[in-house]
């Protein structure tokens, strides 16, 4: 879920914290968005292409139409149901010799996109499946689309984070003061 939140943020936002944002366009901006991104949350990937970035940075599009969807919450969950095929997601135990057999899905000699777009779309598809696609959220704050899964207990979380919801309550504030 992390994963996807954070392809996602780095690879198809077009603004953030109040600020439009270019989307990385080349396989070489991907690649280093994706490797900066993970880095910060302390997971570097190894081995990714810059043919892998721009292939993720397609998964990230695809994916992004699920958060905040709404009413349209059916499309995207059909593209998606495509992304699981393409991608052949499938559930299957791992393991390495010496440790304990692990769930993912997708095939073991899976490549590392379709590893991750089957990994990150079957988890997607299970918030969903039980109802809980209202979590998928997007910023609410003005010139924000950066997205977030909402682990709240009763789902109400609005902005990315705290810096967008001070500038969302000061402009909130603002305009009680001018009424
Ligand atoms: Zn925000």
């Amino acid at each position: 879920m992390e994963l996807a939140v954070l392809l996602v943020n780095v690879l198809a936002a077009d603004s953030a914290h109040g600020r439009p944002v270019t989307p990385p366009l080349t396989g070489g901006e991907r690649l280093a968005a994706i490797h900066s991104g993970l880095s910060a949350a302390g997971r570097p990937p190894s081995g990714l292409t810059t043919a892998d970035a721009d292939r993720l940075a397609e998964v990230a599009g695809e994916v992004r139409l699920l958060y905040g969807a709404g009413d349209c919450l059916p499309e995207a969950a059909a593209r998606l149901n495509d992304l699981l095929r393409r991608h052949g997601a499938v559930p299957t135990l791992h393991g390495d010799p010496g440790k304990p057999l692990r769930l993912a899905f997708h095939r073991p000699d899976a490549t590392l996109v379709d590893a991750w777009a089957a990994d990150m779309g079957t988890a997607l598809a299970m918030v969903i499946g039980v109802g809980q696609g209202a979590r998928l959220g997007v910023c609410q704050a003005a010139t924000c689309s950066l997205v977030f899964f909402d682990t709240t207990r009763n789902a109400s979380r609005r902005f990315c984070d705290l810096s967008c919801q001070n500038r969302a309550k000061a402009s909130a504030y603002r305009a009680r003061r001018r009424t």
